[in-house]
């Protein structure tokens, strides 16, 4: 499981950026990024979210909620400072 081809996006060394991937959604409402899982595997692994998945949106504007279990959820990049 180790990953010897990770390096794509670390090879400059002295980047103070921390990357992380996440699985999420986007809101059915609004579009707004709903992440509900961090991925450790670098954006690797496929995860299979248990039913039902009920995500309340977390844009102030919407509040929208719902079950986004079935739909297709991508992987976000995540990059801080
Ligand atoms: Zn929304």
């Amino acid at each position: 499981m180790r990953g010897d081809s990770e390096t794509s996006y670390q090879d400059n060394g002295g980047a103070m950026a921390t990357v992380k991937w996440f699985d999420g959604v986007e809101c059915a409402e609004c579009g707004f990024p709903l992440l509900f899982h961090e991925d450790t595997s670098g954006g690797r692994s496929l995860f299979s979210p248990a039913a039902p998945l009920v995500i309340r949106c977390t844009n102030p504007a919407c509040r929208r909620e719902q079950d986004y279990y079935g739909r297709t959820h991508k992987k976000f990049r995540v990059e801080r400072q």
